[in-house]
């Protein structure tokens, strides 16, 4: 986890700079078309305010996609280079401090999550399969042992 002690942000802010793995970034995406198994890059500067923590950098995330169109397997990354987040020590919602550490891991999370691709493309322009698109086939592949499951059910009744 990413977590940020509040007593050594009091004299001066500090810069943080490392890695998060895929397992302590937890995204919880279950897509077959992107996937996010390397770990997120940041480098970032935080910082006490008067009554809040602000963070301000960069999160890169590489990718493993399998383009929507033509299936075509390609590498990406998932940048935020502007990335900053306010976090309230006091007031209506405030930031949970624990042994005066504030985890920054679900501000990121939450914000890679928001630019995750839904439908990733090799290229913008990508023309996708000529033929009858592969990715029918799959879902066909797939869905045809729920049918004799299905069927099996049918039977023991
Ligand atoms: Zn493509």
């Amino acid at each position: 986890m990413l977590k940020v002690n509040l007593r050594h942000l009091e004299e001066q802010g500090i810069h943080l700079q490392g890695e998060l793995s895929a397992a302590e970034l937890d995204l919880g995406v279950n897509d077959e078309l992107v996937r996010a198994e390397q770990p997120l890059r940041y480098a970032l500067s935080v910082e006490l305010l008067h009554d809040a923590v602000l963070a301000t950098g960069s999160l890169v995330l590489p990718l493993d996609c399998e383009c929507s169109r033509c299936l075509k397997r390609f590498a990406t990354e998932l940048k935020l280079t502007g990335w900053a987040v306010h976090l309230p020590l006091a007031g209506e919602d405030p930031v949970p401090v624990d042994n005066d550490c504030v985890d920054l891991t679900p501000f990121i999370r939450e914000d890679i999550l928001l630019d995750f691709p839904q439908h990733p493309l090799c290229k913008p322009d990508c023309a996708g399969l000529k033929s009858k698109p592969a990715r029918k086939v799959r879902a066909v592949e797939k869905t045809v042992p729920e049918v004799w499951a299905k069927l099996d059910k049918l039977k023991l009744k």
